[in-house]
């Protein structure tokens, strides 16, 4: 049995104040449930602030990015190592914004993964087709080989700790969902594939859906077999919304 696992992307949203602010009311709110993995990734600039308050409930900090060393002349970057000092237990790599915007490739979300991986924090690996893609009948051949190629210095043993977010660049704040049935596929697929190359473990790695993902339509993405979770962008900047995703999609995740 997945956990269901919900993802706040706040992107480059809030001030400090904002995202404490939120983080007290989604805490109180979420106290010690158990039964599903809630995450938020503030911008860096919130994650100390953001870290303590997320402490007093089941909730997960996350970071939106990283570089792969440990240190050095990398201006403007932060390390795994870094990360896990502020608290972190998962972090997102490989987005599909920063792979259009900054040049980001698989072999680079690789070594982030694997790094992250080494200092105990989970990554959650996104993947997803264009538009484009999609027209040409390439999604799978893209999305397969995204998979391959970001995920090529997980080891086996710790493969379980990853978790792989399908985001369909087409979806993501658009307002366009994937119809679940669109979404499951694809997600079928990954599933295939994260066997094929991790053996049994592969049944146990959760998928994410993502692309404007709503109160309103958690409920029917959670409910296909291979969705286990969703990362959630716009929706997640309120928190009665993504209390709402988080509750919507832990009761419909463990049905
Ligand atoms: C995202 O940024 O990962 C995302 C899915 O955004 P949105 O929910 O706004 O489409």
């Amino acid at each position: 049995m997945r956990k269901p696992i919900l993802a706040a992307n706040w992107k480059m949203h809030k001030t400090v104040a904002e995202a404490v602010r939120f983080a007290e009311e989604f805490a109180k709110a979420l106290g010690d449930e158990q039964s599903v993995d809630a995450v938020i990734a503030p911008p860096f600039h919130a994650l100390a602030a953001v870290g303590p308050v997320l402490a007093g409930c089941s909730a997960e900090l996350s970071a939106q990015n990283v570089h792969p060393e440990e240190k050095g002349a990398f201006t403007g970057e932060i390390s795994p190592g870094m990360l896990a000092d502020l608290g972190c237990g998962y972090t997102i790599v490989g987005h599909s914004e920063r792979r259009a915007l900054f040049g980001e490739d698989d072999a680079f979300i690789a070594r982030k993964a694997a790094a992250l991986l080494a200092h105990q924090i989970r990554p959650i690996v996104c993947v997803g087709e264009s538009l484009e893609d999609r027209e040409a009948n390439r999604t799978l051949d893209v999305v397969g080989g995204q998979l391959q190629g970001s995920l090529a210095e997980i080891p086996s043993d710790r493969a379980a700790e990853i978790v792989v977010a399908y985001e369909p660049v087409w979806a993501i704040g658009t307002g366009r969902t994937a119809t679940p049935e669109i979404a499951q596929e694809v997600h079928g697929f990954i599933r295939e594939r994260l066997s094929a190359r991790f053996g049994p473990t592969g049944a146990e790695i959760r998928i994410q859906y993502g692309g404007s993902v709503k109160p309103d339509n958690i409920r029917e993405l959670m409910a296909q077999a291979d969705i286990d979770g969703a990362l959630v962008g716009g929706a997640s900047l309120d928190a009665t919304s993504f209390l709402q995703i988080v509750t919507f999609g832990r009761s419909e995740g463990s049905a």
